[in-house]
């Protein structure tokens, strides 16, 4: 069974990635959100508004150009 759609898809590119991946194959998007206030990362889908690590306020990932 293979989903088609999911949450497992780079936000930039849409192409399929998993669990290890840290940027995607195909285009390169970083697939984690960092805080910048204790460091603490997680998968870009999760959306968090508070870091889990801290409870900073988390801002949006930002899209490398490169
Ligand atoms: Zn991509
Ligand atoms: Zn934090």
């Amino acid at each position: 069974m293979t989903p088609k759609e999911g949450p497992m898809r780079c936000p930039r590119c849409s192409s399929v990635t998993w669990g290890d991946l840290k940027y995607c194959l195909d285009c390169g998007q970083y697939l984690y959100i960092e805080c910048e206030e204790c460091g603490a990362s997680w998968r870009y889908f999760y959306e968090y508004a508070y870091c889990p690590g801290c409870g900073t306020r988390v801002t949006k990932a930002k899209a490398k150009s490169t």
